[in-house]
């Protein structure tokens, strides 16, 4: 791993808000202060492809970035919009509720999903 992954995967890990590649950008560079924006996605772009980052699309907002790699999905707060992860319950499994197609086996799984948070009154 390069320096500059080294940065931006520490930068992922020490704060794990989903960030996108500019505040990636912004807290790399306390660290690293002649690093540019390109080397931020040139650097993600080899973490994802790498498979220990992963890329969070959230409709046609910037993509954000989670270096989280347990099976988890995200809650996107539409109020506040924060991306939160969110794990699954032990014992179930995905492919019970899915209607999946005969012999489908999951190897990858993207769970999405868009809301707000109720607050108590
Ligand atoms: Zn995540």
């Amino acid at each position: 791993m390069t320096k500059q992954r080294k940065v931006v995967y520490d930068v992922l890990l020490e704060d794990r808000d989903h960030p996108t590649a500019q505040t990636i950008f912004e807290r790399s560079q306390a660290k690293l202060p002649t690093v540019s924006l390109a080397t931020i996605y040139n650097c993600l772009d080899a973490l994802v492809s790498h498979q220990v980052v992963r890329q969070v699309n959230v409709d046609r907002e910037p993509s954000r970035y989670c270096a989280n790699l347990s099976e988890h999905g995200h809650f996107h707060d539409k109020e506040s919009g924060e991306v939160l992860d969110i794990k699954f319950k032990p014992n179930v499994s995905i492919a019970d509720f899915l209607d999946l197609p005969e012999g489908a086996v999951i190897e990858d799984l993207e769970l999405n999903i868009k809301g707000f948070l109720k607050t108590h009154s």
